[in-house]
């Protein structure tokens, strides 16, 4: 009926977000006791120099199967994480599984190999922030060079003159490599990269993913190449999910790549398969 329309619409709209309410509340609940039953586990992606195709790295990346949803994305839970105040704890989950899996691939001194780790800028204002990596980076013994920690462009812009800039700044003389994560979603100009405590620059998948198709976008990926270059950046193009597009890529001088095309996000047993000899081998 066209007169009642707009008031049950109103009452669809109305239901929705009610239902978004108290499934957030749900999760947020639950999310309290999932670590300790143990829930949340961590995947990695690989990440691949372009240049000689080799596995150089890869990124941790945090999981939540819930016992009756299923599998809860981190673009929902980790805001909600963030709310009830159980970043760190996450974030001191997946640093130490990080640490786990690196113990466990065994690197040699010269083989170059790091883990990313997300951040929240709420990890950065936690009081006990550089101890709270270094303490159990430290104790493995392994070396600060093998640890990333990604920042969105978003949040690393909010550290700009606060305290967490220069908790970064210490991370990087401690020899951490400091990313900026989808760049190009912060609306931070090119030239500002050279005021920031950043070593890589991660070009967000929604520049790489159509980037054979629109031009636009390759000019912006092609300058963020070139700028990078120029102040000693290293580049990661994520999203990277067709032979095209990784092609490209390589023309352009970008240095590393991740995405689908390469692997999807794996577990630690799969990734040491990966990164070891052929069975039978060696
Ligand atoms: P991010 O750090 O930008 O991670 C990249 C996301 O893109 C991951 O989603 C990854 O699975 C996905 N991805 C990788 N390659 C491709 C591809 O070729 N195509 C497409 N379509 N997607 C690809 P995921 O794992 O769902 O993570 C989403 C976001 O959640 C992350 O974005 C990060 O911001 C956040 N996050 C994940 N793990 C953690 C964590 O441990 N701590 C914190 N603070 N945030 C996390
Ligand atoms: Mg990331
Ligand atoms: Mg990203
Ligand atoms: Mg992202």
């Amino acid at each position: 009926e066209v007169k009642n329309s707009g008031k049950n619409n109103f009452c669809i709209f109305d239901k929705a977000i009610e239902e978004k309410v108290e499934r957030a509340a749900r999760l947020e609940r639950d999310l309290r006791g999932a670590l300790d039953r143990n829930e949340l586990y961590v995947v990695y992606q690989p990440k691949v120099h372009l240049a000689t195709q080799k596995y150089c790295g890869a990124e941790a990346l945090i999981r939540w199967e819930h016992p009756d949803l299923g599998f809860i994305s981190p673009i929902e839970f980790i805001p909600l994480a963030e709310e009830a105040g159980l970043i760190d704890r996450i974030g001191d989950y997946v640093l130490l599984d990080s640490i786990e899996m690196l113990k466990v691939l065994n690197f040699k001194k010269d083989e170059p190999f790091s883990i990313a780790i997300n951040m929240s800028p709420l990890q950065l204002e936690r009081e006990n922030c550089l101890d709270s990596i270094n303490r159990p980076i430290l104790h493995s013994g392994l070396s600060a060079s093998r640890f990333e920690f990604e920042l969105t462009e978003s949040a690393m812009l909010k550290t700009n003159e606060t305290h967490s800039f220069e908790i970064l700044k210490t991370l990087r003389r401690q020899g951490y490599r400091i990313n900026i994560d989808d760049f190009g979603t912060g609306y931070s100009s090119l030239s500002y990269l050279q005021m920031l405590p950043v070593d890589v620059v991660k070009i967000d998948q929604s520049f790489v993913r159509d980037l054979t198709e629109k031009a636009a976008n390759k000019v912006i990926v092609e300058s963020v190449i070139k700028i990078a270059a120029t102040m000693d950046l290293t580049v990661v193009a994520e999203g990277v999910e067709t032979k095209e597009i990784c092609d490209y890529l390589t023309s352009l001088g970008c240095e590393l790549a991740q995405g689908y095309f390469f692997s999807k996000p794996i577990s630690s047993k799969e990734l040491k398969e990966l990164l070891s000899p052929p069975h039978g081998a060696g």
